[in-house]
């Protein structure tokens, strides 16, 4: 593909990423002037006679040029120099773990995606990795918990599913950089429209590419993005291409598709989310609301200070009468889905804590809330009938 504006002379885009994304970065198919990007499907290239492969492909497991042309869209809303798909967010996700060699130590947050926080518990011990959890919103646990020289990897998410915990990237990239060790942050929740983790001192970022990135609930990817291209990001490829972990042509053309209007979906969903979360924290039915845009939220200031355009699509709700009065409400719903997953343009609504069992930091009386794009008055009074009822 052809890009139609090159970077500036100190090598930033010239146009807005909201620009970027809706154009899919400019390209065009210089065979056809096309301005969607063709879907590459070739598992295989033809070989030049000399033996070699000037198109820079040989065989689609290790590369694919439609995977490419999205990680390009990818890069550019993180301000990274490279990114890498995954077929899903735990791939992305343990590909991070596993650049990590036998011995090494890495601090991960109490407060998690449960499924990943599943997997460092069955999955690290045997790789010889030592995990320690700490509260990630403390900076003091997190000092704590660095062991210099043996801590490799510091791994963050905020807002931290579900509870929606807010750590502060840049004070977590200054500690672990002060012990020699990485920062990777899980930025699902916030997606590259509310928050540039890598400006802030992270450097790695991951998205379960699932949720927001794709928004249509209709594909499993996930997401790297480098601050550099070192020998860990290396690593890293080395793991994707020989486990097999990349996304599939087809998956990264419908990922591609929902970059363009990703930037809009955001906003939409952010400030219905905003505004249910105003309209919940006067309920009687409900005893909290958990959404960092809030201005008593525990992680607001910090929030306010490394969000923009918002505080994302997700919050929580606490439920008067407990855990079998939140699952009742969950029942009685009709405008939202009950469903597991997050970010699509339908609103989902789940009790966490019955799906992620013993060892959940998630109260019995919490509804997960993802936003839509719905109307937020429908939303809202859906919601509200079954509370009352
Ligand atoms: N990170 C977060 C915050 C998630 O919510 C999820 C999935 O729900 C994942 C990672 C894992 O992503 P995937 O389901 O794409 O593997």
């Amino acid at each position: 593909m052809t890009q139609s504006d090159p970077p500036d002379e100190a090598g930033r885009p010239v146009w807005a990423r909201r620009s970027l994304a809706a154009q899919a970065m400019g390209a065009v198919d210089p065979a056809t002037r096309a301005v969607v990007a063709p879907l590459h499907v070739s598992t295989t290239f033809l070989r030049d006679p000399d033996n070699g492969y000037s198109s820079g492909y040989s065989y689609a497991r290790p590369d694919n040029a439609t995977v490419r042309d999205c990680e390009a869209v990818v890069a550019m809303l993180e301000g990274a120099p490279a990114a890498m798909l995954f077929g899903s967010g735990m791939a992305a996700a343990t590909a991070v773990f596993g650049a990590l060699e036998p011995g090494d130590h890495a601090v991960v947050p109490r407060v998690m995606y449960w499924g990943l926080r599943r997997w460092l518990m069955a999955e690290a011990p045997r790789r010889g990795l030592e995990i320690d959890a700490v509260a990630m919103d403390d900076l003091d646990a997190l000092r704590a918990a660095m062991r210099p020289g043996r801590t490799r990897l510091v791994w963050i998410e905020t807002p931290g599913n579900p509870l929606w915990t807010i750590t502060d990237i840049a004070a977590a990239a200054a500690i672990a950089h002060e012990a020699g060790a990485r920062l990777a942050i899980d930025s699902t929740a916030a997606s590259p429209i509310h928050t540039r983790p890598l400006a802030l001192g992270a450097d790695i970022v991951m998205h379960s590419a699932t949720k927001i990135l794709n928004g249509h609930s209709d594909v499993v990817a996930g997401v790297l993005a480098t601050a550099i291209r070192d020998a860990t990001w290396e690593r890293i490829g080395a793991i994707r291409s020989g486990g097999g972990a990349i996304l599939g042509p087809f998956e990264a053309y419908l990922l591609m598709r929902s970059l363009r209007t990703l930037p809009l979906r955001v906003a939409a969903q952010s400030a219905t989310a905003a505004d249910l979360a105003q309209r919940f924290s006067r309920h009687p039915r409900i005893t909290g609301v958990l959404y960092p845009g809030l201005p008593d939220d525990p992680g607001h200031a910090v929030a306010a200070r490394q969000m923009q355009g918002g505080f994302g699509f997700m919050l929580s709700i606490r439920v008067a009468g407990g855990e079998a009065a939140a699952i009742a409400a969950a029942a009685r719903v009709r405008l939202w889905k009950r469903a597991t997953s997050l970010g699509g343009v339908e609103s989902l609504i789940e009790h966490r804590a019955s799906v992620e069992g013993p060892g959940t930091p998630c109260p019995p009386d919490l509804l997960r809330l993802s936003v839509g794009i719905e109307d937020g008055d429908d939303l809202f009074s859906d919601l509200d009938a079954a509370l009352q009822s």
